[in-house]
C-alpha cells in the first residue's frame, strides 16, 4: 500500500492523489494554512482569555460544562481549564457500556485532584446495544463522516455533544468544552457559539439517520423543540483548546499521571478509555479500507505535534483481536 511521504494518508483514502515526490495532495493544500498556526495559535489562546473575562458570571453553577471521557485529551483539557482560569467545571461522563475499568478509576482521581464536580449519563444497555448493533455493520451517517470517524464513533460522540449541549442549555453554562486532539478538529471552529438554527439542523440530521425505534427512546440526550425558543438567549460556546495550546502526547501523559491517571492497558492503539474501539476501527477497515482514524493522525503529523513513524505505529498495524471478540461477543454479533 502506498502511504505519502510528509504524512500517513494512504492511497485508498478517498479523493487523495499523489505528486511525483510521493506527497500527497491533503499535504499540498494544508502546507499554507500550516505557515501562519504559532500566531494564530497564539491569538487564539487571547481570545479565549479575554472571553472566559467577558462572559464568566455568577449567575450559573459552572463556567464549563466538559465532556468528559476519561481519556487522555479530555483529562488533559480540564486540567488546563482549571488550571490556567480557575473555571468551575462540571464534567459529564457519557457511559457508552464499554469505558475500561481503569478508565472509571481515572475519572475519579482527577476529579477528586482537581476539585471538579462529575455527572455520569448512562443509557440502557437494550438501546445502546441496538444502536452499536447498527452502527457496527452500517454507514449510518452522510458520508463526510466516515473519513474522520467509524460509524460507531460517531454515533456514539453525536449523544456526546447533544447530551452535554442539552444540559448546559438547562444549567445556563456559558461554555461547553471538548478535549478534540489538534487533529480532530480545526483552529477555526475551537471557539465558536452555537447557533441553533444550525444546531437544529443536526439534531435533524443525526436522527433522521436512525430508524425510529432507536432515535424515539434516545429523546433523553436530544435538545427539545421547545428549548430553541425558551433558552435562545443562552446558546453557549464550543471550546477545544488543545487546538490552541501546546500539545505533545509525552508530555500530556506526564502532566495527567501526576492527577493519579493511568494508561488502561485494555484499549486499541488510538483509545485510552473505550472497549468498543477496535471493533469499531475493524469494521471501517474492513468496509473502506483505510482507519478511521487516519485523517487524525495525518493531520497531527503535519502540524508537527506527532512524528510520522509514532503516527504509522498507530494507523498500521491489526487490531488486537481479543479486543474486538470482546466487543463482538458483548453485542451479540
Ligand atoms: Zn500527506
Amino acid at each position: 500500500m502506498k502511504i505519502c511521504i510528509n504524512c500517513v494518508l494512504p492511497e485508498t483514502f478517498p479523493g487523495i492523489s499523489f505528486d511525483e515526490m510521493g506527497v500527497c495532495s491533503y499535504c499540498r493544500r494544508e502546507e499554507l494554512a500550516l505557515a501562519m498556526n504559532p500566531e494564530k495559535k497564539a491569538q487564539y489562546r487571547l481570545k479565549l482569555d479575554n472571553l472566559i473575562r467577558r462572559t464568566v458570571s455568577q449567575d450559573s453553577a459552572y463556567d464549563f460544562i466538559a465532556a468528559y471521557s476519561g481519556g487522555k485529551d479530555s483529562t488533559y483539557t480540564l486540567k488546563l481549564l482549571k488550571e490556567r482560569y480557575g473555571a468551575r467545571i462540571l464534567a459529564l461522563t457519557f457511559d457508552n457500556h464499554f469505558v475500561s475499568p481503569q478508565t472509571w478509576t481515572n475519572i475519579k482521581n482527577v476529579v477528586d485532584r482537581l476539585g471538579i464536580d462529575q455527572l455520569t449519563f448512562r443509557l440502557n444497555w437494550p438501546l445502546m446495544n441496538a444502536l452499536f448493533r447498527l452502527a457496527a455493520g452500517n454507514d449510518l451517517f452522510p458520508k463526510p463522516s466516515l473519513l474522520r470517524a467509524s460509524s460507531i464513533c460517531t454515533a456514539c460522540i453525536g449523544l456526546v455533544k447533544s447530551l452535554t449541549l442539552k444540559t448546559a442549555l438547562e444549567m445556563s453554562i456559558p461554555f461547553v468544552a471538548f478535549g478534540w486532539s489538534p487533529g480532530q478538529a480545526p483552529l477555526q471552529s475551537s471557539i465558536m457559539k452555537n447557533n441553533p438554527v444550525f444546531v437544529r439542523e443536526n439534531q435533524k440530521t443525526f436522527k433522521k439517520a436512525l430508524p425510529p425505534e432507536i432515535a424515539e427512546p434516545l429523546q433523553g440526550c436530544f435538545i427539545p423543540e421547545s428549548y430553541y425558543e425558551r433558552y435562545k438567549d443562552r446558546f453557549p460556546y464550543n471550546i477545544h483548546p488543545l487546538a490552541f495550546f501546546d500539545y505533545d502526547e509525552e508530555e500530556i501523559k506526564l502532566e495527567i499521571e501526576g492527577l493519579g491517571w493511568e494508561k488502561p492497558t485494555n484499549t486499541d492503539t488510538n483509545s485510552t478509555n473505550c472497549l468498543l474501539n477496535a471493533l469499531a476501527n475493524e469494521g471501517h477497515l474492513k468496509r473502506h479500507r483505510f482507519h478511521p482514524y487516519v485523517l487524525e493522525i495525518a493531520n497531527m503529523v503535519r502540524q508537527g505535534v506527532m512524528n510520522r513513524q509514532e503516527g504509522i505505529d498507530k494507523i498500521y498495524n491489526d487490531q488486537d483481536p481479543a479486543q474486538v471478540a470482546y466487543a463482538r461477543e458483548k453485542l451479540g454479533l
